[in-house]
């Protein structure tokens, strides 16, 4: 139990259903925050996770949106602030990968990742916003990637998302600043989720390598992080990315 008290604040966490964006979830939920769980296809484990929440005596919602679709978001966040009558925290979460080298990458491949990952967060952040004003208060979390920063081999589409992510953040920090609204960007390692149970033994083993802490992330270590950056304790923070990835990115 995380020792940061979110009562009373509302979040939207994309991609809630699984991974990173569950673990985020159980932390807002366990600090006392209601949590909208935004998801695009697994409406089995977002109920899942919807009912956990209400199990810790907060209260929860699973919706499905692609955060890539306009309509989608504006409907999707209407419906939040109905429900939970404000809107205090958006964690822009959701996001998928199509590796290859950019040889073999189609125009498709390119087009899917940035639209989901990059456009998503722009149009979260766009509507979230609107409510945040309302209240004169806000906190962006953005999930972007430390390859976001260094490169990777295999995935520009998903590197020039993720980095896309980064300049997104400094200046949502900057256009909403005299709003009370912050925003700031993680930059994750490499976590153990469905998106890096697909990489080869011989992949992960290399990265491990490179770790100081030696051990792969979980997704705790990214909510704990997240609950950091919306509490309190966070609230001169704003246009920064923090790295947290066990030492990879020095190893
Ligand atoms: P994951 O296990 O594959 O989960 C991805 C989540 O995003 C799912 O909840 C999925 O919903 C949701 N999603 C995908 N496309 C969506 C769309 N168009 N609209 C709404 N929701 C959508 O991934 P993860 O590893 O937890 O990653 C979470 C975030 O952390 C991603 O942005 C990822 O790039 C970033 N990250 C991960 C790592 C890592 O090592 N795992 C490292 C750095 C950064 P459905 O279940 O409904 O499909």
């Amino acid at each position: 139990m995380l020792n940061i008290d979110l009562t009373g604040l509302t979040a939207v966490v994309t991609g809630g259903s699984r991974g990173i964006g569950r673990g985020i979830t159980f932390a807002l939920a366990d600090c006392g925050a209601d949590v909208a769980i935004i998801y695009a296809h697994s409406s089995e484990a977002a109920l899942g996770v919807k009912d956990e929440v209400k199990k810790k005596g907060k209260r929860s919602l699973a919706l499905k949106c692609d955060v890539s679709h306009e309509e989608d978001v504006v409907r999707t966040l209407e419906n939040v602030n109905n429900e939970f009558g404000r809107i205090d925290i958006l964690v822009n979460n959701a996001g998928i990968n199509r590796d290859t080298l950019i040889l073999r990458m189609t125009p498709e491949n390119w087009d899917e990742v940035i639209e989901t990952n990059l456009k998503g967060t722009f149009l979260m952040t766009k509507h979230a916003t609107k409510y945040m004003m309302q209240n004169k208060f806000g906190r962006i979390i953005n999930i972007s990637s430390i390859v976001g920063i260094t490169g990777n081999v295999g995935q520009a589409n998903y590197v020039a998302s993720k980095a896309g992510i980064i300049g997104l953040t400094k200046t949502t920090a900057i256009e909403y600043a005299s709003r009370n609204i912050t925003a700031n960007a993680i930059a994750p390692g490499f976590i153990e989720t469905d998106m890096t149970k697909k990489l080869p033994d011989r992949v992960r083993g290399e990265f491990l390598k490179r770790v100081l802490r030696r051990r792969v992330g979980t997704p705790e270590d990214i909510a704990n992080v997240v609950a950091f950056l919306v509490s309190p304790l966070a609230s001169y923070l704003t246009g920064t990315v923090i790295v947290v990835d066990g030492g990879l990115s020095l190893g």
